[in-house]
């Protein structure tokens, strides 16, 4: 894949990383596939895994003159089984199970299964519903004694080592940030990554711990919110009080699908993708995107328009987890992934914009960056809309409207280019503006250089005055393409 079909693409590709795509080889097709965005997890893997991949990563996209982003992945207060005894274990429908915290009689192959989560038992009644491995097996709670939560097998399956465990209708809580995550956030924080995901907050005050580290390093990582339990979304106000909080949203469908149930799903994503826009914030659609390509070379034709569909509701990335990080064909995957959202990017949909018409803006970057998409997208002979921005910000909040124009974010740092990688429909370019004499024509020149400009085109241009700090664009120019002059 060129670097010109990467950037026709709008949507981006998250991918996350694991044991089938840790070495030079595969990240590197990885990239040529087009990803734009590698996530760690850090529920798997170890610290200096973690760190060689973030190192191979950022060589080899600097090799190839690409900006891609680093997310971490905190695992978060995940309730999980610990490990059996045996690899897997086979449930048989209406069979016992017993879940239990005391270890000295945990015996995975007498059915009682060790839970590492001390307060199951006195947060699970009788009649409750169970799902583990992201709810392939159900379970009824039968009764509660002591350490025990007694279960029937409803639907059966295949059950693994440290598969997580949610309670249908949430509630399962645990403290949002754990010991673990704390000190994998310092990991995130050494390697300057660029986001970091905080898995099962309930609520704003949820990513306040991580937000403090982040600032008490003086680390610039943004902060995705994962969207994951059924208390997240119990009413719009805390849903939107979270997505207020965060840098960036996750619509993390493994755990919020199990929680709230696929039904409730369905609205849910149109949902929160929709007001993470309006917020002015990026959104990620993860989980299941592709599953069946972990072990096949094709997609199904449901899944092509899963992802097609997520396109559809405007999110800014799609997500692949299992499929890149343990399947047999990561690259092939990606590209798959790729050539859904660029067909689902053809729908006339996907032009249409309100502009924000009933809004009152309360940035001055913001009516700015609404301003160049509306004269953008109605002016005839516009190539694209160049924003020259310090924090990326104006070409986040214009790629909150649609348009098919690429919108370039130019940035004289590193981390903003890797940052606007996220951003639905932003192409990061790194350009020293403070160098040049007259800024307007060499962002033109950038364009037609490293992009796509013709002559006698036309661009339209935001910029602010002092080029030295951040939110402060006042400027919009529409300029026509004269090389030579
Ligand atoms: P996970 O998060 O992969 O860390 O569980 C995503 C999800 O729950 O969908
Ligand atoms: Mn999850």
């Amino acid at each position: 894949m060129t670097l010109q079909d990467i950037r026709k693409r709008r949507t981006k590709i998250v991918a996350t990383l694991g044991p089938a795509s840790s070495s030079p080889e595969v990240i590197g097709e990885l990239l040529d596939s087009g990803v734009n965005i590698f996530r760690l997890n850090f529920s798997h893997g170890s610290h200096e895994q973690h760190s060689q991949n973030a190192r191979i990563v950022r060589e080899l996209a600097d090799n190839r003159k690409r900006h891609v982003g680093l997310l971490g992945d905190l695992q978060g207060p995940k309730i999980r089984i610990g490990d059996l005894q045996t690899d897997e274990k086979q449930l048989i429908p209406d069979q016992t199970l017993i879940l239990t915290t005391d270890e000295n009689t945990a015996d995975s192959i007498k059915d009682r299964v060790y839970v590492t989560y001390k307060p199951l038992p006195k947060s699970v009644y009788s009649g409750d519903t169970l799902l583990l491995d992201d709810g392939l097996i159900r379970l009824a709670v039968t009764e509660v004694r002591d350490q025990d939560v007694e279960c029937r097998v409803v639907q059966a399956g295949i059950l693994k080592s440290r598969k997580g465990i949610n309670r249908l209708g949430g509630g399962l809580s645990a403290a949002a940030i754990t010991e673990k995550d704390l000190a994998d956030l310092q990991v995130i924080i050494s390697l300057n990554l660029e986001y970091v995901a905080v898995s099962f907050p309930s609520c704003a005050e949820d990513l306040l711990p991580v937000r403090d580290a982040l600032a008490k390093a003086n680390c610039g990582a943004k902060i995705i919110a994962k969207i994951e339990r059924a208390e997240a979304v119990a009413t719009e106000e805390r849903l939107k009080s979270l997505i207020d909080a965060a840098d960036g949203v996750m619509v993390a469908r493994g755990d919020l699908g199990v929680e709230i149930g696929d039904a409730q799903l369905i609205g849910m994503q149109k949902k929160i993708i929709q007001l993470s826009r309006k917020a002015n914030k990026p959104v990620i659609t993860a989980t299941q995107m592709m599953e069946s390509m972990i072990n096949h070379p094709v997609p199904t034709r449901a899944e092509v328009f899963d992802v097609a569909n997520a396109v559809l509701d405007g999110t800014d990335a799609v997500m692949l987890s299992g499929e890149t990080a343990s399947g047999k064909y990561p690259a092939k995957v990606v590209k798959a992934m790729a050539e859904t959202a660029l067909g689902a990017e053809q729908h006339p949909s996907m032009r249409q914009s309100s502009y924000r018409v009933d809004r009152i803006f309360d940035s001055m970057d913001e009516s700015i960056a609404m301003a160049a998409m509306y004269a953008a997208n109605h002016l005839n002979d516009i190539s694209a809309i160049v924003c020259l921005t310090e924090s990326g910000t104006t070409p986040l909040l214009a790629s909150r409207l649609s348009s098919m124009l690429p919108i370039y974010g130019i940035s004289r740092h590193l981390s903003t280019c890797c940052r606007m990688a996220l951003y639905r429909g932003v192409i990061p370019l790194y350009f020293d503006m403070m160098k040049v004499e007259d800024i307007w024509a060499e962002a033109m020149k950038l364009i037609a250089m490293r992009g796509s400009l013709e002559p006698g085109k036309r661009v339209v241009i935001t910029c602010g005055d002092m080029q030295g700090e951040g939110g402060s664009t006042n400027t919009l120019k529409i300029l026509q393409y004269k090389p030579g002059q």
